[in-house]
């Protein structure tokens, strides 16, 4: 599935808009921004549609998809039960960075969810993706919209880059504000499980469920969410992340870089560092700028051709552990502790 004819909405109107609905409505993929990361959308009810997303992204079949919907008033014709609790989540969250699993009706195609009997849905706080749902009179299903394994995409450059032969179109939004993909929220057990960290924070999310559990580790034989077992996130070159009290990590990462390597810090540290090649994330004190720019930075790295990065272990609240979350991943949870 390459080099089929990519349409490019750079000016997003509603006759774009329009356009981009009817491509999903006769099967097509179409990338669009959403406030966490740019989705690759299908027809969330044609399996055909569906398996293009698969094969575009060359994403492994048993990685289930989630599926965006615009309206909470529409989520019974997809889910056979709505607990009770989803009635304050929902009021917060949704609109946001908050996808929810329930039990799925029959309408929802098996390779949505990858045979499982649950379906992942959330709403997208993003005027672009919410009237591209509306529009298309369909919940849309959507992976994030990269070459599966790469980091997400942020901008429309990085979705051009991964898709372009691949999608059918792809819509510029900007770049995306949060920057890092939703939190996975299970609510099909008795007490709720958050699958992967994202958005919403456990804090938040802890003030609202009173109980709940998190089952994200990279090596868990068994994966509650099927996505955690896969490398994710990946920039070309090798990652270590460098954990430690700030004086010692600035000292070890210095002495071990060479002219191939590069460094990934914060604002705070970044003039203490003697490599040619390196970014701030953002400020330490502000979690939600260094979430923003993460995956932009992975990005430059490949494009500055770099061999190796070294990333400071960012220590941080809110979002920030959703951040950890998805350098590790990217690091393939390599470590160096100082
Ligand atoms: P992405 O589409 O790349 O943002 O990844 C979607 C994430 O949601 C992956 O980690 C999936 O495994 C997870 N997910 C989607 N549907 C389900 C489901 N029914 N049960 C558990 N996890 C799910
Ligand atoms: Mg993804």
């Amino acid at each position: 599935m390459n080099n089929i004819k990519t349409r490019l909405f750079n000016t997003v109107n509603e006759e774009s808009l329009k356009e981009s609905a009817d491509i999903i409505k006769g099967g097509g993929i179409v990338a669009f921004p959403t406030e966490t990361v740019y989705g690759l959308g299908a027809d969330a009810l044609n399996p055909n549609a569906i398996e293009k997303i698969f094969l575009a992204k060359g994403r492994p079949n048993d990685n289930p998809l989630i599926i965006h919907i615009h309206n909470i008033s529409v989520l019974d014709k997809y889910v056979k039960e709505i607990p009770s609790v989803l009635t304050m989540l929902s009021k917060l969250y949704m609109p946001g960075p908050l996808t929810v699993v329930l039990k799925k009706k029959d309408i929802i195609p098996n390779n949505v969810t990858a045979g499982l009997d649950t379906v992942a849905v959330r709403i997208p706080d993003n005027e672009i993706a919410l009237k591209l749902i509306e529009y298309s009179n369909t919940p849309i299903a959507a992976p994030s919209a990269n070459i599966s394994g790469r980091p997400s995409p942020t901008m429309y450059e990085h979705v051009v880059s991964d898709l372009f032969g691949k999608a059918d179109a792809i819509i510029n939004g900007g770049k995306t504000r949060i920057g890092l993909e939703s939190t996975v929220l299970d609510l099909t057990t008795e007490i709720p499980v958050i699958l992967r960290p994202g958005g919403v924070s456990y804090e938040s999310l802890k003030l609202i469920l009173t109980d709940v559990e998190t089952a994200y580790s990279f090596d868990t034989e068994k994966p509650k969410s099927p996505g955690m077992k896969y490398k994710h996130y990946a920039p070309i070159a090798d990652m270590v992340i460098v954990k430690g009290k700030t004086d010692d990590v600035v000292r070890k990462i210095n002495e071990i870089s060479d002219e191939d390597c590069a460094v990934l810090c914060c604002k705070e540290t970044y003039e203490r560092y003697i490599s040619n090649n390196k970014l701030s994330a953002g400020s330490i004190n502000d979690p939600f700028e260094i979430a923003s720019n993460i995956f932009q930075c992975l990005r430059l790295f490949d494009q500055m051709k770099i061999k190796k990065i070294f990333c400071e272990y960012f220590e941080m609240k809110d979002i920030g552990e959703a951040v950890m979350n998805r350098l590790l991943k990217a690091a393939s949870q390599n470590i160096i502790k100082v």
